[in-house]
């Protein structure tokens, strides 16, 4: 009886456990139909941001950059990449022609306190990293020809030009509270001078600009960039007369890249869970970044550890509560991932992450299907909001297919314009499970007919190549030759 009566109170409580993971998959759902709701709200939100200064939690930002490179650019370049989890230094040799370029590249992880001390412990870090790179190169450190540089700053700038502007706010895992608006450009230039370096910060970009101006070298119809990494973001080529905020505003190309900083929208159709609300709650950063706590790598696992530690504490599935579970993203994204993608039949490498990263042991295999099931809910969330926000564009700029119908007939008779996005970011790069989701999402929404028409590039490296290739292009000596 004692058995039995053993089988019956689990029985019950499985049962319980089952109940949780489908509140949570309830709560995470993303019909077509509510994720075309977010597509329109996130048109709406652009039009709002686009319309007057702190029209819409989208900033739409201004980043001066009114030509993308035009394959002519010539010299060598370089550029620093800021704002993920590493840190990157490259080189560009540019020959003229638009060719496959070979940058170098030198990444490096941002040692922890750099992150939330003082700017200039930043920005000597930086340049130190440069001066190293430089050394170790073919060029001269003092050289007496200055060289250009590119400088992708990957948070909220207020740009005051292509070359300058100030830090609007922190996001990610930075917090340097002396560096809010600062020129960043400037800071990083004393950096640069108090080391002696004879370089020029020729451009500021946002990463997904850089990301942009490489993915259009590559492929002319790109016409907006998208990051999925640590944190998240979009940026696109609009017309000046779109940007209604900045009247008279002109440029020879009649177009501007604008960075929506899109990891800030927010609508009440985006679906949102308890586990959203306290991390939110928790965050550096309460009430900011909605759209990227739902999607971007650095909230993904923490969100799954919040729902294993609920199931944990209240039905006592993962056997005593680990104290690890208490600990805020002491489950990263990468072994989140690592633990969705495990194909092996006993789910060996969900079992050794339990017990390796939260200190949970003697997991029953179909506690770690659980696990599996909940990390497959949480990212395929993600990835579909971000096919939403990426459809949002589409349809703000024409190119989602609604209005390009010719007799509006039938779906056969839009006309429909190949159109590229460049994609750049770990989750989607890195992690088969989300890249597959967003697809797939992007198909849904789309429809069959028009999604043929939109290419999803990956670049590598865009967002500080690709600032190295403005920075040629606004270099201040021109595309002649730097050499
Ligand atoms: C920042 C953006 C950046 C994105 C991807 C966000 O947290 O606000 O500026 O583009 O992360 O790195
Ligand atoms: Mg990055």
């Amino acid at each position: 009886a004692l058995v039995v009566g053993r089988r019956v109170r689990s029985r019950k409580k499985w049962k319980r456990v089952v109940g949780v993971l489908k509140e949570l998959e309830e709560s995470c759902e993303t019909t077509v139909g509510r994720l075309r709701q977010v597509v329109d709200a996130m048109a709406v939100e652009m039009h709002a941001g686009l319309a007057s200064e702190g029209g819409s939690k989208l900033k739409m930002l201004l980043t001066f950059v009114d030509n993308l490179p035009s394959g002519s650019e010539k010299g060598i370049f370089y550029a620093l990449d800021l704002g993920g989890t590493n840190f990157r230094v490259l080189r560009v040799e540019l020959g003229g022609q638009r060719s496959e370029l070979d940058p170098d590249v030198e990444h490096q992880p941002i040692p922890e306190q750099l992150m939330t001390g003082r700017s200039e412990d930043l920005f000597d870090f930086i340049a130190s990293s440069l001066h190293r790179f430089v050394e170790n190169g073919n060029d001269s450190v003092q050289s007496s020809i200055m060289k250009e540089l590119g400088f992708t700053f990957s948070f909220p700038v207020k740009q005051t030009s292509v070359s300058s502007g100030v830090l609007i706010k922190w996001t990610k895992a930075f917090a340097i509270k002396d560096m809010v608006g600062k020129e960043v450009a400037g800071a990083l230039q004393q950096a640069l001078d108090r080391k002696g370096l004879n370089m020029r910060v020729a451009v500021l970009v946002n990463d997904t600009v850089g990301t942009l101006a490489l993915g259009h070298y590559h492929d002319a119809d790109t016409v907006a960039a998208v990051i999925i990494g640590t944190g998240t973001n979009a940026c696109y080529w609009e017309r000046t007369d779109a940007i209604i905020k900045c009247q008279g505003l002109l440029t020879t190309s009649g177009g501007m890249v604008v960075n929506m900083e899109w990891g800030n929208f927010w609508s009440s159709h985006l679906p949102r869970t308890s586990y959203d609300i306290d991390l939110d709650a928790e965050s550096p950063n309460p009430n900011d970044q909605g759209f990227e706590k739902m999607i971007s790598g650095m909230y993904l696992g923490d969100i799954v550890r919040r729902v294993i530690l609920r199931m944990s504490e209240e039905l006592d599935v993962f056997g005593p509560v680990s104290s690890r579970l208490y600990v805020p993203f002491a489950l990263r994204t990468p072994a989140m991932a690592a633990m969705h993608e495990d194909d092996s039949p006993e789910l060996t490498e969900v079992a050794k992450i339990l017990q390796d990263v939260l200190d949970i042991s003697d997991v029953p295999l179909k506690v770690r299907k659980l696990v599996v099931k909940i990390c497959d809910v949480v990212t395929r969330r993600a990835a579909r909001l971000a096919a939403a926000g990426i459809v949002g564009i589409l349809k703000k700029i024409g190119r989602d297919g609604s209005g390009g119908i010719t007799g509006g007939r039938s779906r056969s008779d839009i006309k429909m314009r190949r159109t590229a996005v460049a994609v750049e970011g770990s989750l989607y790069t890195q992690y088969t499970m989300f890249r597959e989701y967003l697809h797939e999402a992007l198909h849904e929404i789309l429809g069959e007919d028009i999604a043929r028409h939109v290419v999803i590039n990956v670049t590598e490296d865009g967002s500080g190549t690709g600032a190295a290739l403005l920075a040629a292009s606004h270099s201040s000596s021109g595309s002649v030759d730097n050499i």
